[in-house]
């Protein structure tokens, strides 16, 4: 998924802001999109199924404009727990002691059944499937507590990866878990003469620069911030050591920002040199599966001296293909999104993608070059063969339908039909993406922010 968020100290058209933000997050989640805006006084909230330019079209978004709006978030929707429900799209709002709120997060927690089981023993209400509600609960049920206190309570009682934006109709709060699994930046907009800027907080870079902000800082792994009328405060809830989720490097973040201080594109490049370096091959051209295998691809063909090249075309109205809930859905979307090129033909094509999850895209892709007249096709893959489900919010899928979960290298070599597939080492990954440490968990099943006890145990099985 992703969030977003502004606190405006000056009036602002924040539901038109918020809409450019999530705009430029909408690779984080297609399924929906939703906000809410406050000027203080009204509380606006809007979400439904769909894209962000699905959602908000002019006369919804004129419904969420208010003349002097300060506060705002959003959030587009991936789904991964809570089934694919209206009532399940974010922002989530309840009524409180501490007036409404708002909340959209990103990520899992992974005791949220536990914390819900006993909350409903204790007579709490909940309306929804979704884990945020019970984070809301958990604020909510706080009441001697302001806002801010509250917030850091339950923090310290939910345990996963998570990164959330909150609002009240007068402040913005921002957190991430422990461990900084899932990401979460500040920017400021710059003042109209002399006044302090709008603050702004999201998953990623892009939608800071979307609204005309400047990256601030990355929000520290445990850190509580908030925004008011006195500015921007921090607040150090539990600090562990950093695992930031290495899905965002290889795969999920847009290329164009960095995330707790590494450039997403550069890594890209460094994971496909690795790999050259690692798993060498002969062979005339190196194709990128586009768009989240060219990064790799392109430093693969640097470091390997062997020409990059448009090898599949991908139709640009294409989304996602990973989004798409069935497998049927995600073969015919393969069939829309990608056709080979005439580079392919009589070439012996290094084939470049960023990873290998139930396989059958892989397959698909390999088809088509060989149709098209590749005569050897070479897998290359700029992550470690993903073994362990995702319990922090990535829907790498259950254990059960992971191809590398059941499966040899070899045995997907021969499963997806290419003349050799190799993938990049975990320890290469970690030196191509750098940084102090980084969750590799789908790869190694050591998971820094713990496992669920209850729910999902079926995605281990
Ligand atoms: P596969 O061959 O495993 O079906 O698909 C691999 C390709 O699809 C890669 O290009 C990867 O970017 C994308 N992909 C497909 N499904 C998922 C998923 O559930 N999670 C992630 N992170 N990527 C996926
Ligand atoms: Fe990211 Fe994998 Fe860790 Fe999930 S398990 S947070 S996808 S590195
Ligand atoms: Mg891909």
């Amino acid at each position: 998924c992703g969030v977003f968020g502004l606190y405006s100290p000056e009036p602002a058209d924040l539901a038109w802001l918020t809409y450019l933000g999530l705009f430029a997050l909408q690779h984080r989640g297609q399924e929906a999109a939703g906000m809410c805006v406050s000027d203080g006084e009204r509380f606006h909230v809007d979400k439904d199924l769909g894209l962000v330019t699905q959602v908000f079209d002019e006369r919804r978004l004129d419904g969420l404009r208010l003349p002097n709006a300060r506060v705002s978030i959003g959030h587009v929707r991936y789904s991964t727990t809570g089934s694919n429900l209206r009532f399940n799209s974010q922002p989530l709002t309840t009524r409180t002691n501490k007036g409404i709120l708002g909340l959209a997060h990103n990520g899992n927690f992974v005791n949220a059944r536990e914390v819900r089981n006993g909350m409903l023993m204790e007579g709490a209400l909940f309306q929804t499937t979704n884990d945020s509600e019970v984070m809301l609960n958990l604020i909510a049920r706080e009441s001697h507590m302001d806002l801010v206190e509250a917030t850091a309570s339950a923090m310290k009682e939910l345990k996963g990866g998570y990164a959330c934006v909150l609002m009240s109709r007068t402040q913005l709060l921002g957190f991430r878990d422990p461990h900084g699994v899932r990401p979460l930046v500040i920017g400021q907009r710059p003042g109209a003469d002399g006044h302090v800027g709008a603050w702004v907080l999201a998953s990623e870079p892009c939608a800071l620069y979307a609204v005309g902000a400047r990256l601030v800082r990355d929000v520290q792994p445990g850190e509580l911030v908030w925004m008011d009328r006195d500015g921007m405060h921090s607040l150090m809830v539990e600090p562990k050591r950093p695992t930031p989720c290495s899905f965002e490097w290889i795969y999920f973040a847009r290329s164009d920002g960095a995330l707790d201080g590494v450039d997403i594109h550069e890594s890209r490049i460094r994971m496909g040199e690795q790999l050259a370096r690692e798993k060498p091959v002969e062979a005339d051209i190196v194709v990128p599966v586009p768009d989240s295998g060219i990064g790799a691809a392109i430093g693969y063909a640097r470091q390997s001296g062997i020409p990059f090249d448009y090898g599949l075309y991908k139709n640009p109205y294409a989304g996602r293909t990973f989004i798409a809930p069935t497998q049927e859905a995600r073969e015919l979307k393969v069939k829309m999104k990608l056709s080979p090129t005439s580079a392919v033909r009589g070439r012996r094509v290094i084939l470049v993608d960023d990873s290998i999850v139930r396989g059958t895209t892989s397959r698909q892709i390999v088809n088509l070059l060989r149709d098209a007249g590749a005569t050897e096709v070479h897998f290359r893959v700029s992550s470690p063969p993903i073994t362990h489900p995702c319990f922090y919010g990535i829907d790498t899928a259950a254990r059960k339908e992971l191809v590398a979960s059941t499966h040899s290298v070899e045995e997907i070599r021969e499963l997806i039909g290419a003349d050799t597939l190799a993938f990049i080492s975990e320890r290469g990954l970690r030196q191509a993406i750098g940084g102090q440490g980084l969750c590799g968990a789908c790869f190694t099943g050591e998971y820094p922010a713990g496992t669920p006890l209850l729910n999902d145990v079926d995605k281990l099985a």
